[in-house]
């Protein structure tokens, strides 16, 4: 019986070659001599090892990822937190400091929290609009200078040159989280950074159904730490999921497009409503380091926020319950656009932000008129009375 289990035997046969990329899954790589085993890690940066550390599919997703950016290398991960907290441990060590913009991505503040400070490494958080100024944040410890532009949930576009030039002098490392922009509006790395992370999960995904981090880099030293601290923490990519990325990338480029243009159309519209305080959209002038945006970004994605006016705030809920277009939900850049209640008013510790929640928009395929439809009914209905609990209360009574 034993006999029919086919032992890795190919089928003989014509070349077949299809227009994508083969999904090779793997565990084990076998090696033409026990010699090539013994020395296989001589070629663990570049090479195929083990299936943890890259297969074909993973190898092929790696090279279009890093040629986006212009960047020697890329290496994935799990997801977009996952890269961001390899980036940290990869080089940061007990004793160093990091710098990090007070308008981080949540679970990177988390974890800064949760793991660096208590690990012995020196966190801080800055205004993301310091500019220059953060030379005088920057002291002897400093080994690494995150940033994430725009910022989440209030759009602050940093100037990532001014900080990567401070940041270069001073020593330290520059890493940016380029997930908004993708490298097709904005490549940190011609601006000065070192590395760039990038939820994939979000615009090269592009489809809600798939979870993974990227990090690019042109320093060769700076790839083999983190290729190294992902070998120590046993962080690998499933060939599947990459197949899934591979075919995202594809369309890329005229969904982030069209995302764009609906996502600033609808913006606009926003911006002359009167239920609207002010739109925090990158390419508007009302977002904080907007003239940056203009200087350095090829255009906008999807996703920014709305402060709505001081006495509505408290109705924003009912608000967003109202949508029927939009779903809520987090991560974004799928084909469907989301919306989602975030209040950035706890957790800032080097800024200060007083107007309350926000509503996050992140815009998606559909047509821009029925989006603009959906909130102009559900702004109607913050119009009239909020339902009080009472009348809730006595809705489900039977
Ligand atoms: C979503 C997101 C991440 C994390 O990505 P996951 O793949 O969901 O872990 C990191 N940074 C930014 C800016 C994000 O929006």
């Amino acid at each position: 019986m034993a006999d029919q289990i086919n032992h890795g035997r190919r089928p003989a046969g014509a070349e077949f070659e299809a227009l994508t990329v083969p999904v090779v899954r793997a565990s084990t790589v076998v090696f033409p001599s026990a010699a090539a085993f013994e020395g296989r890690y001589a070629d663990f940066y570049d090479g195929y090892t083990y299936g943890l550390y890259g297969t074909p599919t993973t190898k092929a997703l790696e090279t279009e990822v890093a040629a986006l950016a212009g960047a020697g290398h890329a290496l994935l991960v799990p997801s977009g937190q996952a890269a961001l907290t390899l980036a940290c441990l990869a080089l940061l060590r007990p004793g160093e400091g990091g710098l990090v913009p007070d308008t981080a991505y949540g679970p990177l503040r988390a974890f800064c929290e949760g793991m660096l400070r208590p690990h012995g490494i020196l966190v801080s958080y800055y205004d993301p609009l310091v500019g220059s100024g953060v030379a005088g944040l920057i002291d002897g410890s400093t080994r690494l200078v995150m940033i994430e532009s725009p910022g989440s949930n209030t759009m602050e576009v940093q100037d990532v040159r001014a900080i990567a030039a401070a940041a270069r002098e001073r020593g330290a490392l520059v890493a940016a989280d380029n997930t908004w922009a993708t490298a097709l509006l904005f490549n940190p790395l011609d601006h000065g950074a070192d590395l760039t992370v990038e939820a994939l999960s979000k615009y090269a995904g592009g489809h809600a159904d798939v979870l993974m981090g990227a990090i690019t880099t042109r320093d060769e030293a700076v790839y083999r730490r983190l290729k190294d601290m992902a070998r120590l923490l046993g962080l690998g990519v499933s060939p599947d999921d990459c197949s899934l990325v591979l075919r995202g990338l594809q369309t890329l480029p005229i969904r982030l497009e069209r995302s764009g243009e609906s996502a600033l159309e609808i913006a606009m519209w926003l911006a002359g409503r009167p239920e609207v305080d002010r739109v925090l959209h990158p390419a508007l002038p009302t977002c904080p380091g907007h003239e940056t945006w203009a200087r350095d970004f090829k255009g906008s994605s999807g996703v920014f926020s709305v402060v709505l006016r001081g006495d509505l705030r408290g109705r924003l809920h009912h608000l967003v319950d109202g949508l029927e277009r939009f779903r809520i939900g987090a991560s974004w850049g799928g084909t469907q656009s989301l919306a989602a209640v975030q209040d950035p008013t706890s957790g800032r510790t080097a800024t200060c932000w007083t107007d309350g929640p926000v509503l996050r928009l992140a815009i998606g395929l559909e047509p821009p008129d029925e989006l603009v439809a959906d909130l102009a009914q559900a702004f109607s209905r913050i119009a009239g009375p909020t339902p009080s609990f009472r009348s809730t209360a006595r809705e489900t009574t039977p």
